[in-house]
């Protein structure tokens, strides 16, 4: 699983992608579905919930939270509680913001390394029990020990983990940066800059991202 860096960028991605240049609704809900963006981006792993309640932090991780289809109906029950609150929003716009945002960890799942049993994400779940991993990790696992919780947050904070978010900052920049291009290209020299910013964090994503791998 990548840290929650690489997770709320996906969040963000997915609220910047579906909002319009000059939004007519009040700022404080766009703040609202901005929040609720980064909550539903991470919300997969509050499977650790209840591994912490029990004692056994990972035993829960990478579970049924981690479906598409579970993602799926995630969505539209997240769609119908904020649909209340977000009158000024329109409904395609919020349901799209749930949708991807909802989505995008267990497909980030997807493409991180893992080095524990059950490797990867219950994709397709319930039509089908298998994990899936991506044959090319776009994220470095998190090391930590998952016995107990005192052992889970005293190794959290590792060199390993350090260059994670070194490598997730620089995704996040890829991403955010390209959309901004997109978003801002009828204004060429601000596109074209964003472009240029974007392409630069893909390189040095990709290559922070490759030596590592190579000595694990
Ligand atoms: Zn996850």
């Amino acid at each position: 699983m990548p840290l929650p860096i690489a997770h709320s960028a996906a969040g963000l991605a997915g609220y910047l992608a579906f909002k319009k240049a000059k939004p007519d609704s009040p700022p404080k809900q766009e703040i609202f579905l901005l929040g609720l963006c980064l909550f539903l981006a991470n919300l997969s792993d509050l499977d650790f919930v209840p591994g912490f309640l029990c004692g056994d932090p990972g035993r829960f991780h990478h579970g049924l939270s981690h479906s598409l289809a579970v993602g799926l109906i995630g969505a539209m029950i997240f769609y119908r509680f904020a649909g209340y609150r977000l009158k000024r929003i329109s409904k395609k716009r919020v349901f799209g913001c749930c949708l991807v945002s909802l989505l995008s960890h267990p497909v980030l799942d997807y493409f991180s390394a893992d080095t524990s049993k059950p490797f990867g994400v219950p994709l397709f779940w319930p039509f089908d029990t298998e994990y899936y991993i991506s044959p090319f990790p776009l994220f470095r696992i998190v090391q930590r020990n998952q016995e107990t919780i005192g052992t889970f947050f005293a190794t959290i904070l590792n060199p390993n983990n350090a260059w994670g978010i070194a490598v997730e900052t620089l995704f996040a920049g890829t991403v955010l940066f390209a959309i901004f291009a997109f978003k801002s290209r009828s204004k060429p020299v601000l596109s074209l800059s964003s472009l240029l910013l974007s392409i630069l964090c893909g390189l040095f994503y990709y290559s922070l991202q490759i030596k590592p791998n190579l000595i694990v």
